[in-house]
């Protein structure tokens, strides 16, 4: 396993192809937008070196036989399932900052049973070719993104209706060697600090005429043809402003607040060698990888939630101390509903680990019901949590001014004296407690949650496909007596 220090080595090393604000960009790990992702990942690599973490952050791979990082792991267990929540709501809690090594993950484990089932059915020999990969993979330690999102065009179309064929990833020409593919992945977390993209489609494809749109594989990060466009949102807009501060307007000074580094990713014919390809054309098998992608995905987003909830919560409870307020009842009433927020959703998020089962040749899902029900109630919870921090943080949460300001003398001894709640805490500790709420609680942040592993609308859909109505009918008409009881 590598440490950070050998991860960003290994960055510097590639040649990414990345644009930001009408730039390209030469040296992603000198690059201050660039910096709080960048750190997040390298400090991932050297927490999971620390025997401290070693239960939560590595795990045996039954593939090389040695200690991996799980973020590379295959879930061969409901406690690989347990795990990966406690780690999520651990390393959130830690850094207070997007992990952004989760899509990686998801692709692994979905290629690992969707691969299997394709050879076992077809002949075909993906799995053969994921396996090598995997290990390759593991060997080196590798940051993966995991990209499945298509731009999508008019979302009432399928990606073969659409007036432009690209709105959807494609392969525009086979070769004996590999395939080219044309297109753009939208809103991908990390790909532009990751050593390797792994692609899948975003869609479940019925239609024979979708085929050359079900397309999966791997290529490494900087391959020749791929473009990434930066996002620019108005966290962004703030670390501009912190540059060349002690970071205090960011609110989060150690790990910057980022919930999705993300660029959109163009394909402009971009070549993929055969040995990389581990779906071409089997548009009947985009069900499996999709579900199961989506399903581990929501899964461990709430294990991640409840370690947000947790730093909201502490943010509130510092403010209503700094504050003053903090034994009012109703500001006891409030924290206590925070609580309730958290543990709701954790509870939720164990409970969809522990009623996992095994899918195919050995791997792990969680259970699809409750992790959507755990999903959709993570993201109703993350509104109530927002709701009562705003009300608790007080109109600062606006117009808190920035540090600069605070620095300088002419201001800063105003906002001193204006700006202190109780007497014993410094004006700077209230401050940036309320920074530190503003980052977490609106904006970008919202959006990154309430989206990422897909809007609330997809897990009312899976929650209504997967629950059994008919169970629920049958009870009620034998009860009723409009049936008779079957022994
Ligand atoms: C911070 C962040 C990080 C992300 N990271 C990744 C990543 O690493 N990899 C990845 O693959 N993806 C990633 N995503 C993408 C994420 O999965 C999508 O944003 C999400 O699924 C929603 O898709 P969309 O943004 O295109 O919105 P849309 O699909 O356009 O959704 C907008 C609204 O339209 C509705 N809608 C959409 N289609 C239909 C339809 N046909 N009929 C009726 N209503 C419809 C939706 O329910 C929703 O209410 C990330 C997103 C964010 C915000």
């Amino acid at each position: 396993m590598r440490t950070g220090a050998k991860f960003l080595e290994g960055i510097k090393k590639r040649n990414y192809n990345i644009y930001h604000l009408g730039k390209k960009i030469e040296n992603p790990t000198e690059y201050p937008m660039l910096k709080w992702p960048l750190k997040v990942v390298a400090r991932i690599h050297d927490m999971a070196l620390d025997p401290k973490h070693s239960d939560l952050l590595t795990a045996t791979s039954p593939i090389t036989g040695d200690k991996v990082n799980r973020f590379l792991h295959v879930f061969g267990s409901i406690d690989d399932l347990l795990i990966r929540q406690k780690k999520m709501r651990f390393l959130i809690t830690h850094l207070g900052s997007c992990c952004l090594m989760c899509p990686g993950l998801g692709g692994v484990n979905a290629l690992y049973s969707t691969t299997y089932d394709m050879d076992k059915e077809l002949g075909t020999n993906y799995h053969q070719r994921f396996m090598d990969y995997i290990k390759y993979v593991q060997e080196n330690d590798l940051f993966l993104a995991g990209a499945m999102m298509d731009v999508k065009g008019n979302r009432s179309q399928n990606a073969f209706e659409q007036a432009d064929p690209d709105m959807y990833l494609h392969i525009v020409e086979e070769r004996d060697d590999g395939i080219v593919v044309r297109g753009a992945k939208a809103h991908q977390t990390g790909p532009m600090i990751a050593d390797e993209v792994v692609i899948m489609p975003c869609d479940i494809m019925r239609d024979p005429k979708a085929k050359d749109y079900a397309v999966s594989f791997a290529i490494p990060a900087d391959t020749k043809g791929l473009t990434y466009i930066m996002q620019q949102n108005l966290a962004d807009a703030l670390t501009d402003t912190a540059e060349g501060t002690d970071g205090m307007d960011l609110g989060n000074v150690r790990y910057g607040c980022q919930f999705g580094a993300t660029a959109l990713m163009v394909f402009d014919d971009v070549f993929v060698p055969k040995e990389r390809i581990f779906m071409q054309g089997e548009y009947k098998y985009t069900s499996n990888l999709i579900t199961r992608m989506g399903t581990m995905a929501r899964m461990w987003q709430t294990g991640c939630r409840p370690g947000i909830f947790d730093l909201i919560t502490g943010a509130t409870k510092l403010i209503a101390e700094y504050n003053g307020v903090a034994k009012a009842p109703h500001v006891i009433d409030k924290l206590t509903e925070m609580s309730f927020l958290t543990e709701t959703v954790w509870g939720l998020a164990l409970a969809c680990a522990s009623f996992g089962k095994p899918v195919s040749n050995g791997a792990y899902l969680p259970d699809p019901l409750l992790t959507n029900v755990a999903k959709l109630q993570s993201t109703r919870n993350y509104y109530e949590l927002v709701k009562i921090a705003i009300d608790l943080c007080g109109g600062l949460l606006v117009s808190v001014p920035s540090e600069k300001d605070c620095k300088n003398p002419e201001t800063g001894k105003w906002i001193d004296k204006y700006f202190r709640g109780v007497a014993d805490v410094p004006t700077e500790h209230r401050l940036r407690v309320v920074r530190f709420i503003q980052s977490l609680t609106g904006g970008p942040v919202a959006a990154a949650l309430h989206h990422s592993g897909g809007p609330m609308q997809n897990q009312k859909i899976v929650i209504y496909r997967e629950t059994d109505f008919n169970k629920k009918t049958k009870r009620v008409k034998v009860l009723a007596g409009i049936e008779e009881e079957e022994f």
